[in-house]
């Protein structure tokens, strides 16, 4: 019989954890990996990963949790704070959190790695997989490339979120997008300026 490959899954949060489980687990021995140093305030990332906790639990799938080190985060994003959702950003928070993902498969010898993150239509699922490429040709472990939002994914992860009960998030993780949610908030005027006149230069030249 073929030995199934040993995935190491990135894991944002139950919701999505859901959809990419019913996809993975088919083919692989998963294991999930919580590390989310974005989640603020602290409160918000105890309740995702309790949600997380719950469905391993019932799954029966093992999970680690990595590391809340909010500090690393917040240096690694600094210069792009002000350029809100889908931006560079997020590319940097994407990155971070892919980089613990491969150190861990690497430590603990998984074959596979992959991550969630592309379930949420807020999500670049381009840049995610260019990231976790370059990841993937650094550490010699392969990657899943994916976006598992395509093909009802997203609407699936609802519909399996709905069925466990499963609290769902109102923001996607950080301070910055929280802040964001409101429009009129000093943050995202800020915010907008700071895109605006990223545009203007841009012009410039
Ligand atoms: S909006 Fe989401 S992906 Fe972007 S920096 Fe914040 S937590 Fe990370």
């Amino acid at each position: 019989m073929k030995q199934r490959k040993k995935l190491l899954l990135h894991t944002c949060c139950g919701p999505c954890l859901t959809h990419v489980h019913s996809v993975l687990s088919v083919e692989y021995d998963t294991v999930v990996f919580y590390y989310n140093p974005n989640i603020a305030p602290q409160a918000e990332y105890a309740q995702r990963l309790s949600e997380v906790k719950q469905f391993t639990t019932i799954h029966n799938v093992v999970l680690l949790t990595g590391r809340y080190n909010q500090a690393d985060w917040f240096k690694a994003v600094r210069e792009q704070r002000f350029s809100g959702e889908l931006s560079p950003r997020c590319y940097l928070c994407y990155s971070l959190r892919l980089k613990e993902t491969f150190d861990v498969a690497k430590q603990c010898k998984y074959d596979v790695v992959c991550t969630t993150l592309s379930v949420s239509p807020y999500k670049d699922a381009e840049k995610i997989n260019e990231i976790g490429r370059s990841f993937a040709e650094l550490y010699g472990i392969q990657f899943i490339e994916a976006d598992f939002k395509q093909n009802g994914g997203y609407q699936h992860s609802i519909v399996l979120s709905k069925q466990y009960g499963m609290y769902r998030q109102k923001y996607c993780g950080c301070v910055y997008s929280r802040l964001e949610r409101d429009k009129n908030s000093l943050w995202s005027i800020k915010s907008n300026n700071y895109k605006k006149n990223m545009i203007t230069a841009n012009n410039k030249y």
